[in-house]
């Protein structure tokens, strides 16, 4: 939870149980995180002003919805909101509270993943007819970090070589992107 690290070692309860004693076992309050999310997190919750949480909870929403991935540094960052014309308050809260912008290791395994697909694609495109099939298996188990949808998505579709694909393949892509959302 919370990183996509796959490192989770940790039961985090997503209402602080020091805070929150009433919901220390509900099993919809664990959630499985890293030691270092967990350390992060402690006994933060930001709530709006209407008294919901202000992080993401991975197990209930998107996060692409409100997180962003930076290709360049592996960092996530708060994702901008076009129609609110500002950055998702709900993702700079969760990046701020969980440090997601500054946390090298998570960083550099984020960028392995993200290469590790752009492979994927850039290969399955050196074919005259790509093997959609064969393409969406090597993502899904190249995605350690549960990318795909950020790659499919409004900003990670630009970008090359998944742009690429979109026009290659445009009915393959429309199926995908609606099967990861
Ligand atoms: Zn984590």
């Amino acid at each position: 939870m919370y990183c996509v690290d796959s490192h989770g070692s940790d039961i985090d309860h997503f209402w602080p149980k020091a805070t929150y004693p009433d919901r220390a076992f509900v099993w919809s309050n664990m959630l499985l995180c890293c030691t270092e999310c967990g350390r992060f997190k402690g006994n933060r919750f930001p709530l709006s002003n209407a008294g919901q949480p202000m992080l993401v909870d991975p197990s209930a929403e998107d996060p692409w919805e409100h997180l962003d991935f930076d290709p360049d540094t592996g960092n996530l960052t708060a994702r901008y909101l076009a129609n609110c014309g500002a950055p998702s308050p709900k993702g700079e809260h969760t990046v701020k509270t969980l440090k997601l912008d500054r946390r090298e290791g998570m960083a550099a395994g984020y960028r392995r993943t993200y290469l590790r697909m752009e492979a994927c694609v850039r290969k399955a495109l050196t074919e005259d007819a790509i093997e959609l099939q064969k393409l969406a298996q090597d993502l899904q188990r190249a995605d350690d970090h549960g990318l795909l949808g950020w790659c499919l998505g409004p900003v990670g579709a630009r970008l090359e070589p998944f742009a690429e694909l979109r026009r290659r393949a445009p009915d393959a892509w429309d199926a995908w992107t609606a099967s990861v959302q």
